[in-house]
């Protein structure tokens, strides 16, 4: 598993469709890569804050603030574009 597979798999998991730590795919990648970490990290915090005072369903707007939180997080972590196309050189 690559880390943009692995963003992949976060952008389910807050779509609710997928859940992180149930996938040994998604639990190696995690161990050797510390950006990753990091917004595993952010995003189980931020929505464990969130539930605890709403019920499950997490409205499109804060999915979409999520979404772009990650990708700035991912951005400053790996540098601009290279949470996407990586090609084999
Ligand atoms: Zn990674």
């Amino acid at each position: 598993m690559r880390c943009e597979e692995l963003l992949k798999l976060l952008n389910e998991y807050v779509d609710g469709a997928a859940a992180p730590g149930t996938c040994e795919e998604f639990e190696k990648h995690l161990a050797g890569c510390n950006p990753c970490q990091v917004v595993v990290d952010n995003i189980r915090k931020t929505i464990t804050l969130y539930r605890e005072g709403q019920p499950y369903e997490l409205p499109a707007r804060f999915r979409e603030r999520l979404h772009s939180i990650l990708r700035r997080r991912w951005e400053e972590k790996l540098g601009p574009g290279r949470g996407r196309a990586r090609r084999p050189s």
